[in-house]
């Protein structure tokens, strides 16, 4: 009897200890198996960055570096990288970061003479120059240091990450890559490409950009007196008849584009494009209003930049709503997709 025991006891053993050896056993790690965290991106990231490691071969860049004035070749990403330190701040929002890297990454390409671009049209021998004003900013990593100080490592890690998790990513329309154009503020809608540059292109419609009232550079005055503000006007048209006794008179808005910007007006007996116009007083846009008070032209304008394609604090508005960088960037871009550089 007390052997039948020993038997039902020994039995119950092996069913309460057995489940938890074969667990043991079979939750040793083969040792082939990779380490947890190689490659740890972020989880809706993984299958991209794969994607870009089989298809992507990444390109060599000559840069116009204006700062030492020599010509520089370096690997595409690294370029992008001190792209993106000059021309977005690093404390946006990570998904903007990244829509400014893919961006940053599209002008390059579209540029690069190995794939077929034009390089950079003033420095000869370059893909690209680091003139803000010609190709796209780029600043060199000295520079990177003297801007952050001693948030240099914080910021250049978080701008880094953008670049490597998009590593490859170009905007393209019909296969190729589009011509990018973006700047910092809207005035809450984005401009038809053909009002600023006199070029159509399919991928730039009027679309709304919220979110952006907070910004610094959202709204601003700027002043002039009535004598200044037509001496600047004689400079570039000198035969000009504005007169100070009449000013207020002689200025008038003649018609505003889609997007609510200026298109043109007249000053006195002369008609000009609202983009002149910017660019001979150093407005912020062309979405302006006047006021006249006291012997002085007051100028309010809107948003910051041309308005074409990308805002970059529409994106930052965007990317604080949830939305990721091919979000951003379908939506300021329309029609294009989002795919590695061919
Ligand atoms: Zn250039």
């Amino acid at each position: 009897m007390k052997r039948w025991i020993d038997v039902i006891i020994l039995i119950i053993l092996i069913i309460l200890i057995l489940p938890s050896l074969l667990v043991l056993i079979f939750s040793k790690r083969s040792p082939d198996a990779p380490p947890p965290h190689v490659n740890s991106y972020h989880e809706g990231d993984r299958i991209e960055v794969k994607e870009s490691h089989i298809n992507y071969q990444e390109p060599t860049i000559t840069l116009y570096n204006h700062y030492t004035k020599t010509l520089e070749s370096m690997p595409m990403e690294e370029y992008v990288v001190g792209v993106v330190a000059a021309e977005m701040p690093s404390a946006f929002e990570m998904e903007a970061l990244k829509a400014q890297a893919v961006a940053a990454r599209t002008l390059a390409a579209r540029k690069l003479r190995s794939k077929g671009g034009s390089g950079c049209t003033k420095h000869k021998g370059a893909d690209v120059c680091s003139q803000f004003n010609h190709c796209q900013a780029w600043i060199p990593e000295s520079q990177q240091r003297k801007n952050w100080g001693d948030k240099y490592e914080e910021n250049r890690k978080r701008i880094q990450q953008a670049v490597q998790e998009t590593r490859g990513y170009i905007i393209t329309y019909e296969g190729k890559p589009i011509e990018v154009f973006f700047y910092s503020t809207s005035n809450g809608k984005t401009e038809d490409v053909a009002e600023v540059f006199s070029a159509s292109l399919p991928y730039y419609k009027v679309v709304e950009s919220p979110g952006e009232e907070d910004a610094p550079r959202y709204r601003e005055t700027f002043s002039f007196t009535y004598d200044e503000f037509i001496r600047i006007f004689r400079s570039k048209y000198p035969n000009s008849d504005l007169s100070a006794a009449n000013l207020e008179r002689q200025i008038e808005i003649l018609s505003w584009t889609d997007s609510g910007r200026v298109r043109d007006l007249r000053v006195g007996n002369t008609r000009i494009k609202a983009t002149e116009f910017r660019s001979l007083y150093g407005l912020n846009s062309t979405d302006f209003t006047f006021r006249f008070d006291q012997g002085k032209v007051y100028i309010d304008t809107t948003g910051y930049g041309h308005g074409v394609g990308m805002s970059q604090i529409g994106a930052n508005a965007m990317a604080r709503e949830g939305k990721d960088y091919r979000d951003i960037l379908k939506h300021y871009y329309t029609g294009v997709e989002i795919q590695i550089l061919p």
